[in-house]
């Protein structure tokens, strides 16, 4: 838990979100300001700034599969989706807590 982080304070319901999954190690919950028909974040609940700090493999894996099941779940997962890290400021990661981007339910544009 990082003081002022936005998703830390989600994650313990300091600040209310729509989640669509939670276990030990990570939430999803809908995006607030979706860019898609389906916008959901997926965010391990341990605070790392994004890709670059994380070292647990296992869950990096385990979010891989989460993500497979919500896109199941979401119905997106035959017509496709796209998954999204923002990794850094030339990536214009907002939020800097480790966060994936699941996108899905329309035909996406390239960027
Ligand atoms: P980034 O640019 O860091 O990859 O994306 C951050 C994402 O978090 C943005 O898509 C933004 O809409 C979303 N976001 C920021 N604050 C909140 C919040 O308080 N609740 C939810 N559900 N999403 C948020
Ligand atoms: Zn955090």
């Amino acid at each position: 838990m990082k003081e002022d982080c936005i998703f830390c304070k989600i994650i313990n319901n300091e600040i209310p979100s729509t989640k669509v999954y939670e276990d030990d190690t990570l939430i999803a919950f809908n995006d607030i300001n979706p860019i898609a028909p389906v916008h959901i974040l997926v965010v391990p609940k341990v605070h790392v700034e994004n890709l670059m700090e994380l070292e647990d493999n296992e869950l990096l894996v385990h979010i891989v599969e989460v993500i497979k099941q919500i896109a199941k779940e979401q119905g997106i997962d035959k017509e496709g989706f796209r998954v999204v890290t923002n990794n850094g400021e030339n990536a214009g990661q907002e939020v800097k807590h480790l966060h994936f981007h699941i996108l899905g339910g329309k035909k996406l544009g390239v960027n």
